[in-house]
């Protein structure tokens, strides 16, 4: 059932404390945390509590928490002051687009002068 905890889903176990991760902001409905693979300098994701698939699964299921993603990005981007070089938020959805972790999460990307572009 959306929002509800799945046991084979990587990013449920770190809001349930199972796996750690270096967590730099929670709120009620979002926990913010490093990438373990950071391809920026500043690499951060921030995800819903609640497991939804992806990131439209989340805007349909919970609207306002989809919001809230954004909200806590733009804050942790002020927190590691990407906010004046400039920052990428990037919501890969399917694995034909890269999606990897089947639990929805916007990457925040800065800090880098050479940033790619999607392709
Ligand atoms: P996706 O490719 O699904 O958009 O992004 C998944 C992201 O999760 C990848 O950037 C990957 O490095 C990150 N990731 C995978 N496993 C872990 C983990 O155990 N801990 C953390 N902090 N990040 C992870
Ligand atoms: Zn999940």
């Amino acid at each position: 059932m959306a929002g509800e905890p799945q046991s084979d889903c990587l990013f449920c176990k770190i809001v349930a404390g199972q796996i750690p991760a270096t967590v730099l902001r929670e709120t009620d409905g979002t926990l913010t945390f490093r990438d373990i693979n950071p391809q920026a300098p500043t690499h951060v994701l921030v995800i819903p509590k609640a497991h939804y698939a992806n990131a439209a699964d989340l805007a349909a299921g919970d609207p306002a928490v989809a919001a809230e993603l954004l909200t806590e990005a733009g804050e942790v981007a002020a927190d590691e002051k990407i906010v004046e070089s400039g920052y990428r938020l990037i919501f890969n959805t399917g694995a034909g687009a890269g999606q990897t972790v089947f639990h929805a999460h916007v990457h925040v990307l800065g800090g880098g002068t050479s940033l790619q572009h999607p392709g």
